[in-house]
């Protein structure tokens, strides 16, 4: 969007009949997202020749509705995107759907479990069936919730995991890794979920720390009367026992190694081995050995070349070789084997014992270790440019400290575990000649016959891990295997936004899978997000009933209220809690600026608004102290604004621009300037330019934030271009230090003045006299000596200012703040008594303040380390102490 058109310089009716009274959020976002999509804006425009800004949504799970978490990802990835927009940069944020795999799968088997149903009962196309019509039901649902948070992101490079693209991706990537020998399949002992009946990755496995028991069996040594004590928490594992370990150095078994032990109700014999692996610490100090049914185990068996037996199918229950307990589920066997070995006499005790278990991260089911053969990754040579690239700091992370924890994790990384037991996901592009051994691994989705011999092929039944896809994400969206348009322009991309939770699941893999189909990293920034709790910082679960539903949130207060609320309090890598409270401050602060700029369309629809390219024109002629501050200060907002959008502090960035103004240009500013509005032809024209200028730079610093209400009011005033989403992003002049000291001091002392009054208690709309004595700033106050009289509710006639010491103020209220003194003659308002006792307290606070700052420059260490500008700040308080309390004394003196 580079076109502008040129607005009518005049309005041709009341301005503000286009803004209703009341600010409603429903109504002010209702038809902006429509007019940004149809104007095209969320499509890259701009320079071809410049860099362009991308942005890869982490597609979310297509398994319902978006939650809470959801919203503070859409907040602060459309911030970034929106402020690359208005920098001017081609910006692309891409988004997209995840099928979720084992979840997408889970949600589905739920439904058909309800009808009495499982997935087999279907067979797999007809599941299959099911799956992509859910699918289809909540793809649409997630667009209509990322659309009503304002997400500004490309629909028509929408991508879904499973669309043909991202599959052959996978396929493609399958592919090149299994040719070059770093996908094998093998047997190994894997996670897996007896409910889900899968393998599972180490990182979808979640260990929990459970209440449960340590047995003590008894293991006769064969041959003699000696017996070897074994301390387990899984009693029914010893079925599959094929030896007992001790530690080579511990000499209560060294006599015993080599030996055998006859196993108890099986009467297998078992050898006793000396492995390193064992803790002499830990129990007896000789622990039992089942290769197949312990990872700890199965290394034991590696080193010492033991056997393995599996005792256990693939739903958890018990198979043949548990000789009289097969059929019988894990609970179950184990309860009846300790009842056999308690009756055989093999049981020495049994205690309470917390240990950590492995629990589904999908089911929460716990999981077994099992043998299987699965399909890996090998992963020591995709990890090692991972690595190199985070530590020679081509990939960033914020905030930083994750770039260890990252590290960590590649460091001591397994091989990954990539088939999946499962329907619903990419199938594994594996075929498997019916005629003779050839296997054929294809980019093609389907296969006819076996190329070497013409005999049909079967495929193999299992899906990947849903991870593999994710991984190959920030490519495959943009058309990858192929060298398309797409992935010349915008990849890598800019920046990878997401949870830090998903750290290792997602960010890690695509770090490796960049480098090894791309030769590039995918992004060189990632930057972390925490998770959204509740207020009381508790995970939001549907169980403890503690979950905010964003969509409830927007229809009450609006989604600028709520992107404000969760941006302004979150920051990179923290967990933030939800207040709602804070969302309901943020309304009340769109409700401000709301009537704010209805209050400035006034003055704005009575002038001609000189307009350029870029907006209103800037007043330079004929300006008021006010004018110049509020330039200033918005200049100094704007400078502030980008430093730390630059910094990623959106939160920050947002908070500075809302303290201007709220704090600044609607306290301080719009009341000075209605003194001048009340004045001259001349004087209202200078203070509607200046608010049409102040306002529109101002709408333009918030619109990442708060984008539904900017546009809004962006499009009452008067403006250049046809959107406020694709209007540049302003530029700080340098400021004004001048106006900005000389009406700071006046804003301090009509504060000091109502201070002053509020204490005496002077009746708020009584107009006083005052005698001024603004010191360096006397000719600045005479200058805004009509907004000074109303700001601070003085009789103009009866306001004198002047440069020169104040006089003898006997009978008179003294407000004082910095270099400036107020006396207000009291007139018979005010207690003579009460004014004593003020100025005493002021007095003591006066000497509060020297001793503080005098203690600050008393401590050598302070003045030496502190940066210069530091110790003149306390050295400048010790000034404005010492005078005001010389001034103090002398009004205690004068009032006698
Ligand atoms: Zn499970
Ligand atoms: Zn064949």
């Amino acid at each position: 969007m580079t076109e502008t058109i040129a607005p009518p310089t005049t309005r041709p009716e009341t301005a503000e009949n286009g803004l209703a009274k009341a600010y409603d959020p429903r109504l002010v976002e209702a038809g902006v997202y429509e007019r940004w999509d149809a104007a095209g804006t969320f499509q890259p425009h701009g320079d071809p020749a410049r860099k362009p800004f991308v942005v890869v949504m982490p597609p979310p799970n297509v398994t319902g509705e978006l939650h809470i978490g959801h919203a503070l990802f859409v907040t602060v990835e459309d911030i970034m995107v929106r402020w690359h927009r208005m920098l001017g940069d081609p910006t692309l944020w891409i988004p997209g759907a995840d099928h979720a795999g084992i979840a997408g799968q889970w949600v589905v088997e739920k439904e058909l479990r309800a009808e009495g149903l499982s997935r087999h009962d279907l067979g797999r196309e007809a599941f299959l069936e099911r799956v992509w019509a859910w699918m289809n039901r909540y793809r649409g649902r997630i667009r209509e919730q990322l659309q009503i948070l304002g997400a500004s992101c490309d629909w028509s490079r929408f991508t879904f995991t499973m669309d043909p693209g991202p599959s052959r991706a996978v396929r493609h990537a399958f592919k090149h890794l299994y040719d070059k020998g770093l996908i094998y399949k093998g047997e190994r002992l894997i996670s897996w979920c007896p409910r889900c009946m899968t393998a599972l990755s180490d990182l979808e496995v979640v260990h929990r720390d459970d209440p449960g028991f340590l047995w003590t069996l008894r293991y006769p040594v064969a041959g003699t009367a000696e017996a070897i004590a074994v301390a387990t928490t899984r009693p029914e594992t010893m079925l599959g026992d094929t030896a007992v370990a001790v530690h080579p150095d511990d000499g209560r078994y060294r006599h015993l190694v080599g030996k055998q032990v006859r196993l108890p109700i099986v009467d297998r014999p078992i050898p006793i081995v000396a492995d390193e692996g064992v803790d002499p610490g830990f129990g007896s100090g000789a622990v039992k050995v089942t290769p197949n049914h312990d990872p700890n185990d199965f290394e034991i068996a590696r080193r010492q070349g033991l056997p393995g037996i599996s005792i256990m199918n693939p739903d958890g229950t018990l198979n043949d070789a548990a000789g009289p307990f097969a059929g019988l589920g894990v609970a179950e066997a184990r309860e009846a084997v300790v009842a056999r070995l308690e009756a055989d006499g093999a049981l020495l005790g049994v205690e309470p014992h917390r240990h950590a278990v492995g629990h589904c991260q999908r089911c929460d089911t716990v999981v077994e270790p099992l043998i299987s053969e699965q399909w890996f990754v090998e992963m020591a040579p995709l990890a090692a440019p991972a690595i190199a690239a985070a530590k020679n700091g081509s990939l960033r992370f914020v905030p930083d400290h994750f770039k260890t924890v990252y590290l960590n994790w590649l460091e001591n990384i397994h091989d990954w575990t990539i088939s999946r037991q499962l329907w619903w996901g990419h199938r594994i592009p594996v075929w498997y000649c019916q005629d003779c051994p050839e296997i054929i691994v294809t980019e093609e989705e389907t296969l006819a016959a076996c190329p070497a011999c013409g005999g049909p092929v079967a495929q193999d039944p299992d899906v990947l891990d849903t991870w593999f896809s994710s991984g190959l994400w920030p490519f495959s969206t943009l058309g990858w295997p192929d060298d398309t348009a797409d992935l010349r322009r915008f990849y890598p991309s800019s920046v990878m936004e997401t949870g830090y939770d998903i750290l290792f699941f997602w960010v890690a893999r695509m770090v490796f899978f960049g480098i090894e189909m791309t030769g590039e990293l995918p992004f060189h920034t990632v930057y972390l997000h925490g998770t959204v709790r509740d207020i009381e910082g508790a995970r939001m679960s549907k169980t403890k009933g503690n979950v905010i539903d964003p969509t409830l949130v927007t229809a009450e207060y609006g989604a600028d209220a709520l992107r404000f609320a969760l941006v302004t309090q979150s920051s990179p890598g923290n967990d933030l809690k939800l207040d709602l409270q804070k969302v309901e401050d943020a309304r009340n602060f769109a409700n401000k600026l709301w009537n704010a700029t209805r209050f400035a369309l006034r003055p704005i629809g009575e002038h001609r608004i000189e307009l350029d390219a870029a907006g209103p024109v800037r007043p330079t002629v004929e300006l008021a102290l006010a004018d110049r501050w509020v330039l200033s200060r918005l200049d100094a907002t704007t400078a502030e604004a980008t430093r730390l959008m630059e910094q990623h502090l959106y939160g920050e960035a947002a908070k500075a621009v809302r303290e201007f103004v709220w704090s600044e240009l609607c306290d301080w500013y719009l009341e000075a300037a209605k003194v001048r509005l009340r004045g001259t032809e001349e004087e209202r024209a200078v203070v509607a330019q200046t608010l049409a200028y102040v306002l529109e730079r101002s709408l333009r610093l918030l619109h990442p934030t708060m984008p539904f209400l900017t546009e809004t009011l962006w499009a009452e005033l008067p403006h250049a271009g046809e959107l406020l989403i694709v209007a540049p992003w302003p530029a700080a002049a340098p400021r004004d230090e001048a106006a900005e000291a000389a009406f700071g001091a006046l804003i301090d002392l009509v504060r000091a003045v109502r201070n002053a009054r509020t204490e005496a208690n002077v009746e708020p709309g009584r107009w006083i006299a005052a005698e001024v004595y603004a010191g360096p700033h006397a000719e600045a106050f005479a200058d805004a000596r009509r907004e000074l009289a109303a700001l601070a509710r003085i009789d103009i006639d009866q306001l004198a200012i002047s440069a020169g010491e104040p006089a003898a103020a006997r009978g008179a209220l003294t407000a004082v703040a910095g270099e400036t003194v107020a006396l207000l003659p009291l007139a018979g308002m005010v207690d003579l008594a009460a004014e004593r006792e003020r100025l005493e307290k002021e007095l003591g606070e006066a000497r509060l303040e020297l001793d503080r700052a005098e203690t600050k420059l008393g401590n050598e260490a302070f003045v030496a380390r502190a940066p210069a500008t530091v110790v003149e700040v306390q050295r400048k308080r010790r000034e404005t102490a010492l005078e005001q309390i010389a001034l103090l004394e002398r009004r205690l003196g004068e009032l006698g």
